[in-house]
């Protein structure tokens, strides 16, 4: 059933090109399920190519007179954007856990998450500098000037509907760039509420535009459109792959948020109470389904027992339920496909000898509820070694040295977020330089912040979002050579 908003206009059933809210050109749809009920929650247009090309268009239509707004013009557009979004918060995180799952509270947090970039990139929006060179001649003068890079194509996935969008389209508007945004197919009318606000905040048509439908066909158009100068994907590492071949024809600038498998470290001489709250927060926000999830969980021998003993308390503490019940912290899974995966990850496991401590199974309430799990005797043979559970699995691994516990960790083509615990000053130090990863978390399990930059290295990505950094990716750099003086 379809979601009831203080503010009936923000549930969106449609795309928004040009300024228009319009359906597919052969009036096409695609039904959208609530992850919590598993009702329909209503339909989006199954667009494909052609509009896409139409909203790419568009876009450089209206890139022109964007960039050449004031700097100042911009940032009071997007300031007015991000007022709107955190007006309608309880509207819009309610619409979030209908489509996502996750729980109210943890939809509320995401909406301020995500107007936080919109907020941030309002005020960075100012401070695209440029550069003065002394020059090699003494009758020329060097400048370096920093232009919007054209039409931005994103590609967003489900897991954060709202913040991973903010994050493209905030720096991608502030720098003089117009966006065309395909949302996932699970969670697309997050994206649409985003549009219907920038609407009302005085974003020009065709500067931003939401298409949605068949997301090969729309991906396929963005990475083969000329116009579109540069494209932000956050997903998996086998698309991101997939659209960076793709783009390779027109060599478009690519960011890249893809995959990680995040490796979380307790040493013997960590705050194990600490530790267990970080390892909570960690891996189980969102149901264990974000990119940055602790997903190998390293604890030293030393203190294995005692860590386990106390985290396994913690998680059966955790109510599983629909996101809007009051007191529920972990919602269903996305799909069918996710919760096949989990289970396929734990039963791996045990047939190669992991311990279940906690959980295990799927949930009572059915669907696709999965039990907070705990596993012990863990090792590196195990799929959850090598691949993202993305779920409410945490499997610990026993470790005896730092020496072992840095080439397990970084034993991986992954490198987005690593955390651990300890509080040896050169310890800290050697592990923090030594773990492969673009973040760090020593002595936290929550390291995302619109102030610092977020990505991976290796094969987790290309690029950083949030943080003065995040600007730069919609950002080309041009010098200018003046000679004769
Ligand atoms: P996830 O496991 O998070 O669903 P995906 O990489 O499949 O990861 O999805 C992330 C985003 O990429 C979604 O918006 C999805 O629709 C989109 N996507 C999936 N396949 C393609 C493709 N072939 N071309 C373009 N986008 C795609």
């Amino acid at each position: 059933s379809a979601p009831q908003l203080k503010d009936a206009k923000l549930f969106r059933q449609q795309a928004y090109v040009d300024g228009k809210w319009i359906d597919a050109d052969n009036g096409g749809t695609t039904e959208v399920t609530n992850p919590g009920t598993s009702e329909v929650l209503g339909t989006i247009p199954r667009m494909g190519s052609e509009e896409t090309r139409k909203a790419i268009e568009a876009a450089n239509k209206a890139w022109p007179a964007w960039r050449a707004k004031t700097a100042k013009e911009r940032a009071a557009i997007l300031r007015k954007w991000y007022d709107l979004v955190m007006e309608n918060q309880d509207d819009l995180g309610l619409l979030m856990t209908m489509e996502q799952g996750k729980p109210l509270t943890e939809a509320r947090g995401e909406i301020a998450y995500g107007a936080s970039f919109i907020e941030w990139f309002s005020e960075e929006a100012r401070r695209i500098y440029g550069d003065v060179i002394p020059a090699h001649q003494s009758d020329k003068r060097i400048m370096v000037i920093k232009q919007p890079i054209g039409v931005v194509a994103a590609i967003t996935p489900w897991n954060f509907p709202n913040a991973m969008i903010t994050r493209k389209a905030a720096p991608a508007l502030a720098a003089g760039c117009p966006m065309v945004l395909k949302p996932a197919e699970q969670t697309p009318y997050s994206a649409l509420a985003l549009a219907e606000l920038a609407e009302r905040a005085g974003i020009p048509a065709g500067v931003f535009n939401v298409v949605t439908g068949k997301a090969s066909d729309i991906g396929g158009e963005m990475t083969s459109n000329k116009t579109v100068r540069k494209l932000s994907f956050t997903g998996s590492t086998e698309v991101g792959k997939l659209l960076m071949r793709q783009s390779a024809d027109s060599i478009k600038k690519l960011s890249l948020e893809l995959g990680g498998n995040a490796p979380f470290i307790v040493f013997d001489d960590a705050d194990l109470d600490a530790a267990v709250e970080g390892a909570m927060m960690s891996k189980f926000r969102n149901t264990g389904q974000t990119c940055v999830c602790a997903n190998r969980i390293y604890v030293q021998d030393g203190v294995y027992d005692a860590f386990a003993a106390k985290f396994a308390e913690k998680i059966k503490g955790l109510k599983v339920g629909y996101g809007i019940e009051e007191g529920v912290s972990q919602g269903p899974l996305i799909d069918q496909p996710a919760l096949e995966k989990v289970e396929e990850h734990v039963s791996d496991a045990v047939s190669k000898g992991a311990e279940v401590k906690v959980g295990g199974k799927r949930h009572e309430l059915g669907g696709t509820y999965f039990e907070p799990t705990l596993m012990t005797g863990v090792t590196r043979q195990m799929k959850v070694a090598e691949e993202e559970t993305f779920g409410p699995v945490a499997p610990l691994f026993r470790f005896k040295s730092e020496e072992e516990v840095l080439e397990q960790a970084n034993d991986t083509p992954f490198g987005l977020a690593s955390y651990f615990y300890a509080r040896d000053v050169g310890r800290i130090w050697r592990v923090g330089e030594g773990l492969e990863t673009g973040i760090v978390g020593v002595n936290t399990g929550i390291i995302s912040t619109e102030v610092a930059p977020f990505g991976g290295v290796k094969e987790s990505g290309l690029g950083r979002e949030g943080s003065k950094y995040g600007i730069e990716d919609f950002l080309e750099m041009k010098y200018l050579c003046v000679g004769g003086v």
